[in-house]
C-alpha cells in the first residue's frame, strides 16, 4: 500500500525519476493574452524537469482562467518581447 497523506505523482514518463510535489507556474494563452497562474501543485521531475498536473488541479485551472472578472483584477506582470530576428541570430 502506498501513504496516502501526498498524492503520488509517479514516476517520471521521461526518466523514470519519482516526481516530486512542487508548487509551480504554470501559463496559458487565452485569447492572445498571456495568463499566468502561480502555485499550481504539481509533480516536477528533480532530474529533467517534467511536469505533471493532476486532473482536477487541470479543472481547477480552467475554471480559474475562464473567469475574465478575476483576470481583470489581476496584478500585472510585463515580459520581455522579443522579435523573431534571423540575421541578428546569425551574429
Ligand atoms: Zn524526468
Amino acid at each position: 500500500m502506498r501513504k496516502k497523506t501526498k498524492y503520488d505523482y509517479g514516476d517520471c514518463e521521461i526518466c523514470g525519476t519519482q516526481m516530486q510535489e512542487r508548487l509551480i507556474k504554470q501559463d496559458f494563452w487565452i485569447r492572445g493574452e498571456l495568463i499566468i497562474v502561480e502555485d499550481v501543485p504539481a509533480g516536477v521531475c528533480p532530474r529533467c524537469g517534467e511536469k505533471v498536473v493532476k486532473a482536477d488541479v487541470g479543472q481547477l485551472i480552467m475554471k480559474l482562467i475562464k473567469n475574465s472578472e478575476r483576470i481583470a483584477k489581476s496584478p500585472r506582470i510585463s515580459v520581455p518581447t522579443i522579435k523573431f530576428d534571423i540575421e541578428e541570430a546569425k551574429v
